[in-house]
């Protein structure tokens, strides 16, 4: 088949790439001609565990194609991927500016049947206006389909390569066959390819989503008031992931969710419930626990250094928003360095993937490290803000070592406590006894 994917961000490449790997051929769109520029010359433009090796294949197979022209991509293609952004606009609602701009262009320049394939986050109704935006001008048949992506970054080839499902959003049989075919490959064992109607299939992402948003929210709330009570958030979690019903992923408290979906698929539901005149309170609830969540760690750095942070020296473990990508959107991290900047102190950071997006970000307001020791380099103290694994067995003689204090803020619960009471160190974690 021959494919077309505008936008070439985190699923645009993804998917671009896994739909030549199963023998498409596959031109990818990007407006950014930088970008286009460094994929065309093999460079990778983003972070993710294995996709490498497939873009490396898949390019000197000549399957694999990048393009800052809309014409020239779409030409001949059977489908067209939109895998643009949609972030959120002023009012909290997703911006649709890029869909529907694209969208436009398409109706004009559409010599062939195609079936327009919305993969990006969109809310209900969205395949409706895409439609309209592309037949103002088309002078050829085509179809919308809704097909939301499900993939998580850091295991993003997997996810997509393997999808636990498909969801399809079409009425049109015609596109049914052509999204059945693409399909095939990565369904092999036998995981559905679930067809419905686009509304349907729009509000499936959102749903699945904000469950996982609220999921998360849910233990962060039991870590919070284990704190209070006296209860250890790990037991409570071990004793209740072993019933089926609630399973034992998404249980892992923190300081909150980040990344470039969850919060603003949480704002943009949340959005299209006031438009329906429906008042959705767990949402509401879910933004306003996370917001909180991520800097919960700050006031107990404040007082542990008798409530003054000016010329402290904190250093931080991680600044991805979960490990295993390089993606700094609504990271934790971000809202822990401007909180203790503005109490101020001086922050040093390490990751192993996300430094150069971060000092894109802002640049000079943090020292980077290049390891994790060089970051407690004479540091009063280490927060830690992403579990990767390089940070779960640190040489803590080295740590103590390195660091002024031997206290660790963890916010997200990588040590045993029993192990840091004997090694002496001063911990805080979240939903767990404080050592000190
Ligand atoms: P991204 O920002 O990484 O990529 C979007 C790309 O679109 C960028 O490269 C940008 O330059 C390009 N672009 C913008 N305007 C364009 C235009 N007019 N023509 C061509 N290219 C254009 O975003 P992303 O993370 O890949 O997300 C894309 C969509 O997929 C969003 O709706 C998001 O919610 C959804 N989604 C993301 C994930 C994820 O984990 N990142 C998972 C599932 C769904």
């Amino acid at each position: 088949m021959k494919i077309a994917v505008v936008g070439t961000g985190y699923v645009g490449l993804v998917t671009g790439t896994c739909f030549a790997e199963t023998g498409n051929t596959v031109t990818c769109i990007d407006i950014d001609a930088s970008k286009v520029e460094s994929l065309s010359k093999g460079k990778m433009t983003i972070y993710e565990p294995g996709l490498d090796v497939l873009f490396e294949r898949n390019r000197k197979e000549n399957r694999l194609l990048f393009t800052t022209n809309l014409a020239e991509g779409i030409k001949d293609a059977e489908v067209i991927f939109l895998a643009l952004p949609t972030p959120p606009g002023e009012d909290g609602s997703a911006d649709l500016k890029y869909i529907l701009g694209v969208a436009n262009e398409l109706g004009k320049i559409l010599d062939h049947y195609a079936v327009i394939i919305d993969k990006s986050t969109v809310p209900v109704g969205t395949s409706e206006k895409v439609h309209a935006a592309v037949a103002a001008n088309a002078k050829v048949d085509f179809d919308v389909v809704s097909n939301p992506e499900f993939l998580r970054e850091g295991v993003a080839v997997d996810d997509f390569m393997k999808p636990d499902r498909v969801v399809i959003g079409t009425n049109s049989e015609r596109a049914k066959v052509i999204m059945e075919k693409l399909y095939a490959p990565l369904v092999r064992q036998g995981n559905p390819v679930i067809f419905m109607d686009e509304r349907s299939a729009e509000m499936t992402k959102y749903a699945a989503n904000a469950f996982l948003a609220m999921k998360i929210t849910f233990m962060n709330e039991i870590a919070n008031l284990c704190e209070k009570a006296g209860a250890d958030v790990d037991n409570v979690r071990r004793g209740i992931g072993t019933d089926s019903r609630i399973g034992k992923r998404f249980l892992f408290p923190g300081i909150g969710y980040g990344g470039s979906c969850f919060p603003k698929d949480v704002q943009a539901l949340g959005k299209t419930a006031t438009e329906y005149g429906y008042d959705f309170k767990i949402l509401k609830s879910v933004m306003l626990v996370n917001d909180k969540q991520k800097t919960k760690l700050i006031p107990r750095v404040k007082e542990y250094f008798g409530g003054e942070l000016k010329g402290k020296t904190i250093a931080l473990w991680g600044l991805a928003f979960k490990p295993h990508t390089d993606d700094i959107r609504e990271a934790p991290a971000l809202y822990n360095i401007k909180a203790l900047r503005r109490a101020g102190a001086k922050v040093v950071v390490f990751d192993p993937e996300a430094t150069a997006n971060v000092r894109k970000e802002i640049g000079k307001k943090v020292k980077y490290a290049k390891s994790p020791y060089e970051a407690v380099e004479g540091a009063d103290a280490l927060m830690i803000m992403t579990e990767w694994p390089e940070f779960r067995t640190p040489d803590f003689e080295k740590l103590s070592a390195a660091l002024n204090n031997k206290v660790i803020f963890d916010g997200r619960n990588l040590y045993d406590l029993t192990e840091m009471r004997t090694l002496g160190y001063d911990y805080y974690s979240i939903g767990r006894e404080d050592i000190v």
